[in-house]
């Protein structure tokens, strides 16, 4: 186990030339003190648990104490954004400190969102606030809990520092880590420059890093962004099973990875329905839960565009087709899970169809439904009373349970076996808005801290009943506030 000076760093993005980059130095709040240390994040870098209570923990993760060997830099990057190129975006409040590489010689990124002014700041002030941390900080682990590709994160570090947003806020850093956070855009930005040289350095770099296997592939470029496309596909179809929605796909918010990243505005939808804008900033509902497939396929298009120089016109083509026919095939397989299905027959397609629309009719909850349809019984209609509740019109219900059964038959499907699979696919506990609120309220107004640690600890385990949490398996109760999340947040 690492004490924090042992972490051994590898700075390989700060090694390519300078135009990729800023060499900045974070800018530490006055009077730092911890907010919260994820265990499981920390065991990534083989960090002692020990180190969490050490006296300066804060200011190596506040930027005010320099980590040994650390490379401090924000990443150039362009991008996409609702549809309309920007030429230049990059790291405008998040500080890679540099790589470490654990003891297994896989390779960490930490980067410190919050942490003050870069060159890519443009009109912002580089930081960032208690409650966007926290959220963050919540949801990434609250992914990897359901098994859905994502950046982690360490720990949050708050201080006497104000930030101002819509009102006056308590500022916060959140310490994220990926093995890349290397985006899209990324690559976009000397595309549009033209700067080809580079965009070739930063494939070879990607491939070398990240993806050293396509290089005995014929067109080791071509190779990779087939392979980023089918992640990127897998990646939204596993958003689509769990009823989450990013909020903010734009290019520079895509992992070349595949991972969730640049959590601002996300939300897991509660009452079913497809039309879900977690964006209050999304008019027009380009981001919308329903339109995130879409959205992945125009990213992928844009992916390929950006990489045009390097690849030939047919495996260019193929990109959004890999990417559509990966997700959809995950989709399938999720969505079978879900229902509890171990085979495919011809009309399963429906069976889901007229499902989801008669949940969308109902506002029915999504996580909780498909956690209760996992208790369905074959042989006692009446043992389906719970099930039969969340639907306003129950003869609709009924009829669809009736061809779920014939369909469970069909496969000789077994309720107890049956049920214990669903568990495991089906999470009881999502990070619901309401949830994340109170703890950011608790944490913003009275500094009390130990709702997040338990939220990252119940969430840790979505699939598994926790004993007295029954609470947080709920929706939100009819009359808690709407709660209004956008870019800014
Ligand atoms: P996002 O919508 O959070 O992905 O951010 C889009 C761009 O705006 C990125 O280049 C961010 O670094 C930058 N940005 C967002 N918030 C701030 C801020 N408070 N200060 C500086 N740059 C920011
Ligand atoms: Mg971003």
């Amino acid at each position: 186990m690492n004490k924090i000076e042992d972490l051994s760093f590898d700075n390989t993005y700060a090694k390519l030339p300078e135009v990729f980059w800023e060499r900045v130095k974070p800018t530490p709040f006055p009077n730092p003190y911890v907010v919260s240390v994820n265990p499981s994040a920390a065991d990534l870098l083989n960090l002692d648990p020990g180190e969490f209570s050490r006296s300066d923990f804060a200011e190596y993760f506040c930027g005010a104490k320099l980590l040994s060997g650390s490379d401090p830099i924000a990443m150039l990057y362009s991008g996409h954004q609702f549809g309309h190129y920007v030429p230049q975006l990059g790291d405008g409040r998040a500080i890679m400190l540099g790589e470490v590489k654990n003891d297994q010689g896989e390779p960490w990124e930490l980067q410190l969102k919050g942490a003050g002014l870069t060159r890519f700041s443009r009109d912002g002030d580089g930081r960032a606030v208690l409650r966007s941390t926290i959220r963050e900080y919540l949801c990434g682990e609250a992914m990897h809990g359901l098994g859905i590709p994502t950046t982690r994160s360490l720990c949050i570090v708050a201080g006497e520092e104000i930030v101002l947003r819509e009102l006056p806020e308590p500022g916060a850093m959140l310490l994220r880590m990926a093995p890349s956070h290397v985006r899209f855009g990324s690559f976009e930005v000397f595309h549009y420059r033209r700067q080809h040289e580079y965009l070739k350095l930063l494939a070879d770099y990607v491939v070398d890093h990240h993806y050293p296997h396509v290089r005995e592939a014929e067109n080791p470029y071509a190779r990779l962004l087939h392979e980023v496309a089918m992640r990127t596909g897998h990646m939204v179809a596993q958003w689509q099973a769990v009823g989450w929605a990013h909020g903010v796909l734009n290019t520079d918010n895509m992992s070349i990875l595949g991972l969730t990243m640049d959590y601002g505005p996300f939300g897991f939808m509660e009452r079913y329905d497809p039309t879900f804008i977690c964006n209050h900033s999304d008019h027009q509902g380009r981001y919308s839960f329903q339109h995130q497939p879409d959205i992945g396929y125009w990213n992928i298009r844009a992916l390929a565009q950006a990489l045009s120089v390097l690849i030939d016109e047919d495996a260019l083509k193929l990109a959004p087709q890999l990417y559509e026919q990966a997700m959809l095939e995950k989709y399938a397989e999720l969505m079978r899970g879900k229902l509890g299905l171990v085979e495919t027959h011809a009309g399963d397609d429906k069976l889901l169809t007229d499902l989801l629309n008669m949940m969308d009719s109902s506002r029915t909850d999504y996580t909780t439904f498909f956690r209760t349809l996992g208790a369905f019984q074959q042989e006692s209609a009446s043992a389906n009373g719970a099930l039969r509740d969340f639907f306003l019109n129950r003869d609709v219900f009924d009829d669809w349970a009736g061809r779920y059964r014939e369909r469970l038959l069909a496969e000789k499907s077994q309720d107890a076996e049956r049920k214990v699979r669903m568990d495991r696919v089906n999470p009881k506990y999502v990070l619901r808005n309401h949830l994340a609120e109170r703890a950011i309220q608790l944490a913003t107004r009275e500094k009390d801290y130990s709702e997040i640690d338990r939220l990252l600890e119940l969430l840790s385990h979505p699939f598994t009943e926790q004993p007295g949490m029954e609470g947080y398996a709920c929706p939100a109760p009819d009359d808690s506030p709407q709660i209004i999340v956008s870019c800014s947040s």
